[in-house]
């Protein structure tokens, strides 16, 4: 048994904190969330004291590539380096992932199954998986890899073989859609991932208006989602595949950046729960790209973007953090939650985006995104007040705990205090400045 004697907590409802709560976890799930004293725990219990300290459920991460870490084309087809070298990066940044506090995460396409394999087994660390695998798209979607020369990785004469782990994605007619979908179940998906538009980053010609797939596609593709108990999660910027996303009756729409253009989009999403992942962090960094058309797409689409979050809270729909990382390296996940503070969120509801109603959105709100009894134990445990300054979740120093499944998967509680450090640092240069400022033997001589 583990007591966590809290400073502040954060549960993931959206309620207020709590300040001096204590936290009882028993095997891997919250026993009870209470106030009371420590003398009330047998002798046997660890009891963590985490005075001046925020505990929040463990964090979620609705839209990472966790295998992917370049965006250019030799990285995308896998021949820069040995597999078995990106494979270990990726073992790296699964480690990385959750000692950043980020206790689930699901994979947006690129992770295969064998890596939440090698979580469960303990052969590795990282968060809870929920995996997509591949995204389907038809020809000429985002799902379609093609090079500006016109070659597809399989013909281009490098030797690139189909992964069967990562199965084929590309749907070439409507009959095609229901084996797509039930490959990549086959292959470990629990979630499925398809895309009715381009995005910023897509190929000239294809860009975040540009449609894929038709509606009876799409009605094909949900229908065999939910017969297989598969979410689908729609990637969808704007213009008619947007709309025709929503009228399939996806589960999430991912980057969703011209939701704003027709006001019937969010509301058929109110009325419909369909979460809105707006994946912002990413845009940020493809507004600095070095390809004038994705650097000009980001641009175009910032102020609609704002709009739409800020049509989506008045409406109810609710928003999931998700970072879009992998092309664009993995800087820190809670980066997005300081982009959605950014865009008009208040620091609650971007919590919430990162645990509460990310866990609602992959329908795991039973076990996971909240803290009370009976939930599963994951929790992190933050040096500083979120509610203050998000950006603290950014910062690993701060991440003084974490713990996945009731047990501890990463523990700086010894490390330094990071506002100490700076604390000194900046004492330290200010006796400094006087020190030159004043004569030497004012500062060096005694009274
Ligand atoms: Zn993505």
């Amino acid at each position: 048994m583990i007591v966590l004697k809290t400073g502040r907590l954060i549960d993931g409802t959206g309620a207020g904190p709590v300040n001096g709560a204590t936290i009882v976890i028993d095997g891997n799930r919250i026993a009870e969330v209470a106030t009371r004293s420590e003398s009330d725990f047998p002798a046997e219990a660890e009891i963590i004291d985490l005075a001046g300290m925020t505990v929040l459920p463990g964090l979620i991460d609705c839209h990472d590539h966790l295998a992917m870490h370049r965006y250019d084309l030799a990285h995308r087809w896998g021949l820069d380096e040995p597999q078995s070298t990106r494979h270990l990066r990726t073992t790296a940044v699964l480690k990385n992932t959750l000692a950043a506090g980020y206790t689930c995460v699901r994979d947006a396409a690129g992770l295969d199954a064998g890596f939440k394999h090698a979580i469960e087994e303990r052969l590795i660390e990282g968060p809870r998986l929920v995996l997509s695998l591949a995204i389907i798209s038809p020809i000429g979607g985002i799902g379609d890899r093609i090079s500006p020369s016109g070659a597809s990785p399989f013909d281009c004469g490098c030797g690139i073989a189909h992964d069967p782990l990562l199965p084929e994605s590309v749907v070439n007619s409507l009959a095609d859609v229901r084996p797509v979908v039930r490959r990549m179940v086959r292959a470990g998906a629990d979630v499925i991932k398809c895309a009715t538009t381009g995005g910023a980053s897509s190929r000239p010609g294809h860009g975040p208006r540009d449609g894929a797939f038709n509606l009876d596609e799409m009605h094909a593709l949900v229908d065999e989602a939910q017969a297989l108990d598969r979410r689908v999660m729609c990637h969808a910027l704007g213009g008619r595949g947007l709309d025709i996303a929503i009228a399939a009756g996806v589960n999430s729409i991912e980057h969703g950046s011209y939701l704003d253009e027709d006001p019937r989009h969010l509301e058929r999403m109110a009325e419909r729960g369909i979460f809105f992942v707006p994946t912002l962090l990413v845009y940020e960094y493809h507004r600095k790209s070095p390809q004038p058309h994705v650097r000009e797409r980001a641009a175009a689409l910032t102020e609609h973007h704002i709009e739409s979050i800020r049509r989506a809270l008045s409406l109810g729909v609710k928003i999931v953090a998700g970072t879009d990382a992998g092309g664009h390296g993995h800087p820190a996940n809670a980066g997005e939650l300081e982009c959605l503070v950014k865009a008009g969120m208040s620091p609650m509801q971007a919590l919430q985006a990162a645990t509460g109603w990310a866990a609602e959105c992959l329908g795991q709100e039973a076990d996971l995104g909240t803290i009370a009894a009976g939930k599963l134990a994951d929790l992190v445990v933050v040096r500083g007040d979120p509610l203050a300054d998000i950006a603290v979740l950014r910062d690993p120093q701060r991440i003084a705990l974490v713990i996945k499944d009731g047990a501890v998967a990463a523990d700086r509680l010894q490390a330094p205090n990071p506002g100490c450090e700076a604390f000194e640092r900046i004492a330290g240069e200010m006796i400094g400045r006087l020190s030159a400022a004043l004569p030497v033997d004012a500062v060096t001589t005694a009274p």
